[in-house]
């Protein structure tokens, strides 16, 4: 049926492979210990979509990029090897910006991937992203959760446009082993799926210590239970910052409606100052571009990948090489990142945002701590509903691209988790949705109280 579902929806574009013998298999695997073995493992017959920047053993894995098109991995990231063994079937590989850079899923090798929400043919929404096409794997019916992973904010923002529930765990929570690094220092796996209960479901099969990945926690996970809540215990933080340019009115409405609604349930609520967030974002970039100018100079076409005819020199190829495999963006983010390391920039920028990374990082550690500490933060997740592909595209608005993140990057900078939850519709008839951020390994606290709001 799932497998059904996702070639119905085709024309969203939510995968770029379909994993119909893997999904038979499992499937068949999972019968069998249903009916003759009478032992089923905790995902049995769950179907499960997984972002194009996580390796799969025998299956494709792209990145949506040229320079990956062929690549077929020789083993599986640990986020889907422990998802397979708890009995979950994978249906397909999703789409997503090209080497997750980007948030809206509009920059792949395979094309754009298409928001359900509204959709006709000739008008039709962004879905966010870049983890676009795992949000509408689930959002479409076609899947139970999808894996995305989550940088800056790659998970929760095509969460909040698609109308589904958006995990961030806390990094070193989930083994990031087999995801295709982007931003080592901030990538994180990320959950999409229809409820908090589900993504809770998820989150105890993948989390815990992993050998393969040196920044997972030692300490094994307790898995998360929902349970009842002291709301009258919670102190929740609505920080002022988080007011900024460009929010719409709708999504402040809600953010003032779900403040409301909590006061009167008695949970605490009180304005919280994050003072460094205003630099977050260009703090950000600056960061992003030095870890991506490091991480794809990898993609030489000598190891991996594409190799183009041009090899006259080893310099030739490389370049040749490059230039085919990446689209503009990534390409621009390498030259940027290139120009930021370089000896005479290096201090003024790298070491500049690294600064400014700690304080960033500092200013929630200090409204998690001390007198007037608080629980857990809220805020929306994204500055409006999901934005028309001609609009999101124009020249105009690629410039400010950016922006879209500026409620969902700080809390990659400093490692915290965070889960954006469906609210309500807009006038649109678009899915408007809301964060919730929490200190590290805040995540059974701040799934209760998401399940509580949801
Ligand atoms: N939009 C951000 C970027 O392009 C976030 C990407 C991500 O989280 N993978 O860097």
């Amino acid at each position: 049926l799932s497998l059904q579902k996702a070639k119905q929806t085709n024309e969203l574009n939510a995968f770029v492979t379909l994993t119909e013998d893997e999904a038979e298999n499992h499937a068949i695997e999972s019968e069998k210990r249903f009916y003759i073995d009478k032992n089923t493992k905790s995902l049995d017959g769950i179907s499960i979509g997984i972002k194009d920047n996580f390796c799969t053993s025998s299956i494709v894995t792209t990145c949506a990029s040229d320079m990956l098109k062929n690549f077929v991995p020789t083993y599986d990231a640990t986020v889907y090897s422990r998802l397979r063994n708890a009995g979950a079937c994978l249906i397909g590989k999703c789409n997503l910006d090209e080497f997750a850079m980007g948030s809206g899923t509009v920059d792949s090798l395979f094309g754009p991937t298409r928001n359900p929400w509204g959709y006709t043919k000739d008008r039709w929404r962004i879905t966010g992203g870049s983890s676009g096409g795992s949000a509408v794997a689930v959002t479409s019916g076609a899947c139970v959760a999808a894996i995305g992973s989550d940088t800056g904010g790659s998970t929760r923002n095509p969460a909040a446009l698609c109308g589904v529930v958006g995990l961030k765990p806390t990094y070193g929570l989930v083994s990031r082993y087999g995801l295709i690094p982007l931003v080592n220092s901030m990538d994180v796996p990320g959950i999409l799926a229809r409820t908090v209960e589900d993504a809770i479901t998820i989150l105890n099969t993948i989390a815990g210590p992993d050998v393969l990945d040196s920044t997972t926690f030692k300490e094994p996970f307790n898995p998360i239970e929902l349970g009842d809540i002291d709301l009258g215990r919670v102190r929740i933080g609505i920080p002022k910052e988080y007011h900024c340019q460009g929010m719409s009115k709708e999504i402040i409405e809600t953010w003032s409606y779900v403040i409301d609604l909590l006061e009167k349930e008695k949970v605490k609520m009180k304005s919280v100052s994050l003072p460094n967030t205003s630099v977050s974002i260009a703090v950000y970039s600056i960061l992003n571009q030095c870890e991506v100018a490091s991480n794809m100079a990898r993609y030489d076409g000598v190891e991996f990948g594409l190799r183009t005819k041009e090899d006259s020199s080893t310099e030739e190829l490389y370049a040749s090489t490059r230039l085919k495999g990446f689209n503009n963006v990534v390409r621009s983010r390498i030259l940027a990142g290139n120009y930021f390391l370089l000896t005479k920039n290096y201090q003024n920028y790298y070491i500049k945002a690294l600064q400014l990374r700690r304080l960033i990082h500092d200013d929630f550690k200090n409204v998690f701590n001390g007198e007037n500490a608080v629980d857990l933060l809220l805020t929306p997740t994204t500055l409006s509903d999901a934005p028309l592909f001609e609009e999101f595209t124009s020249k105009n608005n690629r410039d400010q691209c950016a922006y879209q993140d500026y409620c969902t990057q700080p809390a990659n900078m400093a490692g915290i988790p965070a889960v954006s939850i469906p609210i309500c519709l807009s006038k649109n008839n678009l899915p408007l949705s809301l964060q919730l951020m929490g200190p590290r390994l805040s995540e059974a606290l701040m799934m209760n109280v998401a399940k509580h709001i949801e």
